[in-house]
């Protein structure tokens, strides 16, 4: 990009997925517009998480309805790297206006006129709109529980790429959501002893009578949720499409010699201390788990589908040692822990957008995108419309609609009165 001033009508800042979608919605409405990115596209999925990682959906759910994964078994999942290559290819299709390697510094709305000002490190820009599509997943978030000493390393999972990575001796994961499972997962596998801290979770069955709990959250609404479930702000979800997909199961993974301690609750003199609520989180996941499994039972009933019977899905293995006689103190240097790993969250960063369009808590406030502050759009965000949001085959529905609601903005300032028509 080059330091002259530009003008366009919508600017969309961030190429991961929600800036393709948005373009590509932008681009069938016909609307001018430029994607600014302050990397690469997809950088997030290419370098922005750790090296193993593949899509938690299988290839043909965790992707755009105008493109398929061609080479690839539907029911793969797919690499980061390939996801990252996905979206690429899918901005090239329709030719997609991104300009990579260009920061959005700031955007201020003009006070003298329509639009917004936008300063980036290549220049300025005028835009009557503008969508934040900067992710679901911004800031890394560590407690203030944390150790203060350096007698740990401690990383966010957001820093974790792989198990060389971390010094000798034991590790504790933080954390057992998506992240922090399949992390822990893998050190396990490479030989270190792991403690794994274990919050209130989702567990969904990886698949159930030959369909993929995707395939089951689709067909019973449950990714078109609108509202989440009170009492369900905290719970993540823990689902994984490592080595082939699998159903993650707490009590396997302790009886392969990780140690399950409940929610981490803080750490003094080098001791950290954790709930006692190990069994009741396992048994609230057990029972997302069971609940899962009677809803797609009973919509096989109600369909008449002819699916192989799994009764075997409802086997539990025994509580491991941990869970009886749960872990409720840990010396840290007498256990030889000598990292942490918070697989513990995000929080989104919007200091650039110097609009009235949060709360007092810095949240964006907005209705399905569209924000309070008129002309700032938001996408991408977890449950902007739906349970779907914040993922691969919900951010494209997202955008469409704001995309819609850019067009019929720009048609009612198109309007022209009679004599405005003759003049
Ligand atoms: C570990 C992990 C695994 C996931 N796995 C899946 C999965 O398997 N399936 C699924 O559907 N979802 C998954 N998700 C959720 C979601 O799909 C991803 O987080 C996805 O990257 C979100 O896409 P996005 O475009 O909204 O945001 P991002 O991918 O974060 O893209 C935002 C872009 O904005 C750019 N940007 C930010 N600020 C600026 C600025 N000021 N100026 C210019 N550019 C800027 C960034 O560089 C970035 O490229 C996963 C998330 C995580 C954390």
């Amino acid at each position: 990009m080059t330091t002259e001033k530009i003008e366009i009508d919508t600017l969309v800042v961030g190429a991961g997925q929600a800036g393709v979608a948005m373009s590509e919605h932008l681009s069938a409405l016909g609307v001018p517009h430029l994607v600014l990115e302050r990397n690469r596209i997809a950088e997030k999925w290419r370098t922005g998480r750790w090296d193993s990682l593949v899509a938690n959906g299988p290839v043909w759910h965790d992707r755009f309805p105008g493109m398929e994964f061609d080479e690839l078994d539907p029911d793969a999942f797919a690499s980061k790297e390939r996801v990252a290559d996905y979206f690429e290819a899918y901005a090239k299709k329709f030719n997609a206006p991104v300009r990579t390697g260009v920061e959005v510094r700031s955007v201020n709305r003009n006070e003298d006129r329509p639009g917004f000002t936008i300063e980036t490190s290549e220049g300025v820009i005028e835009a009557n709109r503008v969508v934040a599509a900067t992710g679901p997943f911004q800031r890394p978030v560590i407690p203030p529980i944390a150790p203060t000493d350096s007698s740990v390393q401690q990383m966010h999972s957001a820093e974790y790429r792989n198990p060389a990575q971390l010094p000798e001796g034991a590790v504790l994961v933080v954390g057992a959501g998506s992240s922090g499972v399949q992390i822990a997962d893998e050190l396990q596998r490479a030989g270190k002893q792991v403690y794994l801290s274990v919050g209130a979770h989702d567990r969904p069955p990886r698949a159930y009578r030959n369909r993929d709990f995707c395939w089951w959250l689709g067909v019973l609404g449950e990714w078109d949720a609108e509202i989440m479930q009170p009492g369900k702000e905290h719970v993540t979800i823990a689902v994984s499409g490592a080595h082939g997909g699998q159903t993650i199961d707490f009590r396997a993974l302790a009886h392969q010699g990780m140690k399950l301690v409940g929610l981490t609750k803080g750490f003094t003199d080098g001791v950290a201390t954790f709930e006692s609520n190990l069994a009741e989180n396992l048994a609230r996941g057990d029972e997302s788990y069971l609940a899962l499994l009677d809803a797609a039972d009973a919509y096989i009933a109600r369909n008449g589908l002819d699916l192989p019977e799994e009764p075997e899905a409802r086997n539990r293995l025994p509580d491991p040692e941990c869970v009886s006689n749960p872990i409720l103190q840990l010396d840290l240097a007498e256990a030889g822990v000598t990292s942490i790993i918070w697989a513990t969250g995000f929080a989104v960063d919007y200091n650039w957008l110097k609009v009235n369009a949060f709360d007092a808590s810095g949240k964006p406030q907005h209705q399905r995108g569209v924000s309070t502050e008129p002309g700032i759009y938001f996408v991408g965000l977890p449950w902007l419309s739906r349970r779907g949001s914040s993922f691969i085959w919900g951010v494209w529905h997202d955008a469409k609609h704001i995309a819609g609601h850019i067009a019929t903005q720009r048609q009612y300032l198109d309007y022209r009165d009679a004599e405005q028509r003759q003049s």
